[in-house]
């Protein structure tokens, strides 16, 4: 349930109405915004006398809202979330151009990569250090020492770091990743995200390969309701009936998410399609959609690299992407 107030109400009224629905064992999410200022009511506000409540001197407006999710919603938090990275932003206007190879492979590797795409304008470095490969005979990650040279390459470039954790045991090695990304696979490992509710770091979400809109936002609500308000929701491709592409791009997703939601939306069309040559035209896509931000994979030589070598844009073609999506930003400005 909402309850909108009244603008300039009594802030001893609204603790009193917060504690009176806190004694009721509800959960009660105040956000105060520069033109109203709304309750949201968590837990199940059936027996609640809606009436009884829009009496209230305070009270401008009821609203019983049905879906599921509830901190993640719009309705609650009406305005855009903006989350801080290692001094970078995200959301409300701030786009995030995040690059960097899918795997950290090496000193020289990440720091080649790390120097160019800060040059073609990226605001983020990504590598895996732990990899979710679907073949254990794969390549699984440098590990510790991948976050170690993701860090090296942070205090050269400055440029905050984002990286995959996939066992919450790890999540005293993540204490200087700016961002800590959750991998599609691990969209529902529930135990982690609630841990997640603990880092103080933002956290990106990636969309899971066979998950509903729906199931990501409820996914998202865990990390929120653990008690870290930042997480940042990534649309990386479903699994469809389309073979010619790994998965497929679900631009789609993107109004929708931003609609319903009022977290950042960051597209990551390297994993969506699989093909470095279509990356750029799902990128200049997702910005037009009004993405606050894009993944792209990076790599110096992707002939040669460990993992999504397929689908790893060279430096000088990410440079060129980079120019097309201020480009295309401009042009979809309001
Ligand atoms: C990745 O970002 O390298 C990755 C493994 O992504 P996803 O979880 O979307 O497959
Ligand atoms: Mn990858």
């Amino acid at each position: 349930m909402i309850i909108k107030l009244k603008q300039q109400s009594p802030h001893k009224q609204i603790e009193h109405l917060t504690n009176w629905l806190t004694r009721q064992k509800f959960r009660v999410h105040l956000s105060e915004g520069e033109f109203e200022t709304i309750l949201g009511v968590i837990g199940d506000t059936s027996a609640l006398d809606v009436h009884a409540i829009e009496g209230l001197e305070i009270v401008e407006q009821v609203i019983r809202i049905s879906e599921p999710f509830k901190a993640v919603n719009r309705k609650f938090h009406p305005v855009d979330s903006v989350m801080t990275a290692g001094g970078a932003q995200i959301g409300g206007g701030h786009f995030a151009l995040i690059a960097g190879p899918c795997s950290v492979e090496s000193y020289e590797q990440i720091m080649e990569v790390a120097r160019a795409v800060k040059a073609a304008g990226a605001t983020m470095l990504r590598g895996g250090a732990f990899k979710p490969r679907t073949s254990p005979y794969d390549f699984q990650g440098l590990k510790a020492e991948g976050l170690e040279l993701l860090r090296q390459a942070k205090a050269e470039t400055g440029l905050p770091i984002v990286s995959e954790i996939m066992n919450i045991n790890h999540l005293d090695l993540f204490n200087d990743v700016d961002i800590i990304q959750v991998g599609a696979r691990n969209m529902q490992n529930f135990d982690l995200l609630r841990e997640l509710g603990r880092a103080r770091q933002p956290v990106l979400l990636k969309r899971g390969l066979a998950n509903t809109i729906k199931e990501l936002l409820m996914s998202a609500e865990y990390v929120l309701a653990g008690g870290n308000p930042n997480v940042i929701l990534c649309e990386r491709g479903i699994r469809t009936f389309e073979t010619y592409t790994r998965n497929t791009l679900d631009i789609s997703a993107v109004p929708v998410l931003k609609e319903l939601s009022h977290l950042p939306v960051v597209v990551d069309p390297s994993h969506a399609c699989g093909i470095a040559r279509h990356v750029p035209a799902l990128s200049l896509a997702a910005v037009a959609a009004g993405a606050d931000g894009l993944m792209i994979e990076v790599h110096n030589t992707p002939e040669k690299a460990l993992s999504d070598g397929a689908q790893s844009l060279r430096p000088s073609q990410f440079e060129a992407l980079a120019r097309q999506v201020r480009r295309v930003r401009e042009a979809v400005q309001p």
